[in-house]
């Protein structure tokens, strides 16, 4: 589990929120797409389901003050005035955060912060993860050569292939954005047409927003900040190039669609996610604050450019409780942020 935060989930069930409401700190959390209805949850990896995500968002609203990101410096200058401040945010820029997710926030009125990665928003292109998923689950049985892997990769029973999809899907991951999509492309060809033609409308929980719904939630009080050009980590393998051109385009592009964009979310954002050449291009392309998914209070960043986040999991029932102890994560976080420094 990314971000290591799983024991958390599990004490968090044993403690009563209230005892623990003194320890609380401004936290920031994220949730990807919201679906109607989950198909096939190692495709929708990045779904909630439609009913868990109103229950979660009911937790929120009843047990912490949901704010806008605007009110980002006042949280981190007053950290101690803000024990049960939260800041909600969107990440990828799925098309259901328009058609789903803006409908129940705006009903219970909490304020969100959408990151869009904007290649997709301009060409619907899937997040690439999503394909690469796609094919370890449902392409034809048999043996692929798929370049930059250094073996063929067989594909038979359902078990295998989920053995084989982790550390095949890590070694993806720690490519450039380059070889990735050489892979990715391959993977995709290992489909006829019309059968990923109807794995792609199957998955319709994994198209993008348009730029016309982007300006829709907009106009509807959401937030819109960057989540790099291509969905892809933004790691030591990528050129300093590169980075500076993920950092860049989506700020440009943005700020063309809707006037402002402020704020930035690194792809996947863990630890190994990010080189020290990543958050300094974030910051040089002029964003005034960046998030990644390490777990931690807001207060005790070192680096506004590394901000902590915890992913929302599918059920997050225990949030009451869940949210005071996301501080447990500071040290590991602020031992980061000073290499990341250095
Ligand atoms: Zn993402």
């Amino acid at each position: 589990m990314a971000g290591g935060t799983d024991w958390l989930r599990e004490l968090a069930r044993w403690l009563p929120p209230g005892a623990l409401r003194p320890f609380g700190r401004p936290v920031a959390l994220f949730f990807h797409g919201v679906a109607p209805e989950i198909d096939d949850p190692r495709i929708q990896i990045n779904q909630h389901d439609a009913r868990a995500f109103r229950g979660i968002a009911k937790a929120l609203k009843e047990n912490f003050q949901v704010l806008p990101l605007v009110a980002l410096n006042e949280a981190l200058s007053h950290p101690e005035q803000h024990e049960r401040s939260v800041f909600l945010m969107s990440d990828d820029g799925y098309a259901n955060t328009l058609t789903v997710a803006a409908d129940i926030l705006e009903e219970l009125e909490l304020p969100w912060t959408l990151f869009a990665s904007t290649h997709h928003i301009d060409t619907g292109a899937y997040n690439p993860m999503t394909l690469a998923r796609i094919f370890f689950f449902y392409a034809p049985s048999g043996r692929y050569e798929i370049p930059n892997f250094a073996a063929p990769i067989e594909l038979a029973d359902e078990l295998q292939r989920l053995i084989l999809a982790g550390p095949s899907l890590a070694r993806l991951k720690a490519m450039d954005a380059a070889r990735a999509n050489q892979s990715v492309a391959a993977m995709m060809a290992a489909f006829p047409d019309s059968e990923r033609t109807a794995l792609l409308a199957r998955f319709a929980s994994e198209k993008f927003l348009t730029w016309q719904d982007v300006r829709t939630l907009a106009k509807r009080g959401v937030e819109i900040g960057a989540h790099a050009h291509v969905h892809w980590p933004m790691h030591s393998a990528q050129s300093e190039e590169y980075l500076i051109e993920q950092a860049r385009v989506p700020r440009e592009k943005i700020i063309a669609a809707i006037g402002s964009c402020r704020a930035f979310a690194y792809p996947f954002g863990n630890v190994g996610d990010i080189s020290p050449q990543a958050w300094q291009a974030v910051r040089d392309a002029g964003y005034d604050s960046a998030f990644t998914t390490l777990s931690g209070s807001l207060d005790a960043s070192v680096n506004r450019w590394l901000l902590p986040r915890y992913g929302l999991g599918a059920r997050d029932a225990h949030l009451g409780a869940l949210l005071p102890l996301l501080r447990a994560g500071n040290s590991r976080l602020t031992r980061w942020q000073k290499r990341m420094a250095a």
